[in-house]
């Protein structure tokens, strides 16, 4: 791929022209430089997301203060500090004592972070996630209840990586479902079901059509990714 002849301004435009107004693009920026994510920024995008604690922290510093930050990637316990500042919403979480990690640095600073559950739906071993009974189980307890400084504000998924769009479709659609289900039955003040993560440069416009209002987009944005 031709680097220099990749037009972010124009691709983000695109993207942002067919997709439904309810849906937030967030501009996929992990191995791509200041300058590309300042092109974006110019282009009036405010949404990014990243994938590793100490890439995010590091362009944090580095760019304008209104970003809203996505944490997209598998997040450790012992990395949370470092963007409980900041961060806008967190995509991946996967366990319970992740969140109570989260919500204990999110006291450390005096805020409430937004979080996404994130449910294993691909057939793939290798993503990471939870399935829809141990998620259920986290936003029916108690527990929940008493961390009051995180707020689980919907789900996150990621569809197998293939070309059978039915497949594609047919974990979407459970997810949707599961979503759906969730937004009904969950009396908790630190949930509310608003958020469906879910759709990238292969796949967003299945994840649409299955009822995605969030997309994390890279590649279709940026060009491929530098390889690190
Ligand atoms: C890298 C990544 C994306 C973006 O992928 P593209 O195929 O480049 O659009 C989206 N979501 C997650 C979780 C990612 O890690």
């Amino acid at each position: 791929m031709i680097q220099h002849l990749i037009n972010i301004q124009k691709n983000i435009q695109e993207i942002k022209s067919i997709i439904p107004k309810n849906v937030v693009l967030v501009a996929v920026s992990k191995f791509q430089s200041i300058e590309k994510i300042m092109q974006a920024y110019n282009a009036g995008h405010r949404d990014f997301g990243e994938n590793y604690v100490q890439e995010l922290s590091e362009k944090y510093e580095q760019l304008p203060k209104d970003i809203r930050w996505h944490f997209i990637g598998h997040l450790q316990s012992n990395k949370i500090k470092y963007i409980a500042p900041f961060i806008h919403l967190i995509h991946g979480v996967d366990s319970f004592k992740l969140l109570q990690e989260i919500n204990k640095q999110a006291v450390k600073n005096n805020r409430i972070i937004s979080c996404l559950l994130q449910i294993h739906i691909a057939k793939e071993e290798t993503k990471f996630g939870l399935s829809f009974d141990e998620a259920e189980k986290i936003l029916m307890s108690d527990e929940l209840k008493k961390l009051n400084n995180i707020k689980i504000l919907g789900l996150m998924g990621m569809a197998t990586n293939t070309d059978d769009t039915e497949q594609i479709k047919k974990e979407f659609l459970s997810l949707k479902q599961f979503f759906d289900k969730m937004k009904q039955i969950i009396q908790n003040e630190n949930v509310a079901m608003q958020i469906l993560s879910m759709g990238m440069s292969n796949d967003y416009n299945i994840a649409i059509d299955c009822g995605s209002n969030m997309i994390r987009i890279g590649t279709s944005i940026f060009g491929e990714r530098p390889k690190k």
